[in-house]
């Protein structure tokens, strides 16, 4: 599929139209930028595994039936996907307190939780993020009932896939978090699941393999992705 104009770039990655109206290449950076936009770095090789990773995990989903943007792996760092009109919602799901809901609710770090915690956050340029809950979501018109609805019940049924997977490789799903668009006839899951929106550990160590690594300056952040990578990938 031909690169046409870069039509998007954000923080860690970009989007190109291709030669057909309802496809997009994406195209996984190298770069690290922390949540305020402070700090930035660039690991070589990160752009490569995290196209690798979200390749696997999202042909690994719809496996399961859950509908991704996925269309198939196009470059070393780029994936082929379905262009969508994306809903301004992010959807965190928490398996296990990480260090900011443990000191948001005064729980252990690495503590499980009962059952897992759905949160959603706002994506609109000039606001910090502000969480939100399902009447913001109506209220505001980011979203419609159904279409909340639907990311309620995909993010639950990939966390149920995601977790056991994980957890079969010796890992821990600690939180990741979705954003879902609109594919026209259906609501699919987009943009990634790397280890830069999952918290991911492992399980025997805790031994963070996720972007924390850079946020806390863990160091060894290039070997943490790519160890990630062929654990979550190599055959079963
Ligand atoms: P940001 O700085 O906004 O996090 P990113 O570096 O993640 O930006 O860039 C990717 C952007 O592309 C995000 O804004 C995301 O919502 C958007 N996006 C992801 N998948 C799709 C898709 N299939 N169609 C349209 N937009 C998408």
């Amino acid at each position: 599929m031909d690169r046409r104009d870069l039509i998007f770039e954000g923080s860690t990655k970009r989007l190109f139209a291709t030669e057909r109206d309802t496809h997009l290449l994406l195209e996984f950076k190298d770069d690290f930028l922390d949540d305020n936009g402070s700090r930035k770095t660039r690991i070589p090789g990160k752009g490569e595994v995290n196209a690798g990773i979200s390749s696997f995990l999202f042909q690994y989903l719809e496996n399961y039936h859950v509908p991704t943007h996925f269309v198939e792996r196009a470059g070393d760092r780029e994936l082929l996907v379905r262009k969508l009109r994306m809903i301004p919602i992010e959807v965190v799901v928490h398996n296990v307190a990480s260090a900011k809901l443990a000191q948001r609710f005064r729980l252990d770090e690495g503590q499980y939780l009962d059952f897992p915690i759905l949160e959603y956050y706002l994506k609109v340029p000039k606001l910090a993020s502000p969480q939100i809950n399902e009447t913001h979501a109506l209220a505001l018109g980011y979203a419609k009932a159904e279409e909340m609805r639907t990311m309620g019940r995909l993010a639950s049924k990939a966390n149920a896939i995601l977790k056991s997977l994980f957890d079969r490789r010796g890992l821990l799903l600690v939180e990741f978090t979705l954003e879902f668009g609109d594919a026209g006839d259906h609501i699919c899951i987009g943009d990634e699941i790397t280890p830069d929106n999952c918290r991911i550990w492992d399980k025997k160590k805790n031994r963070k393999l996720d972007r924390e690594r850079f946020l806390q300056d863990l160091g060894g952040v290039e070997k943490a992705y790519r160890e990630l990578s062929d654990r979550l990938t190599r055959a079963m």
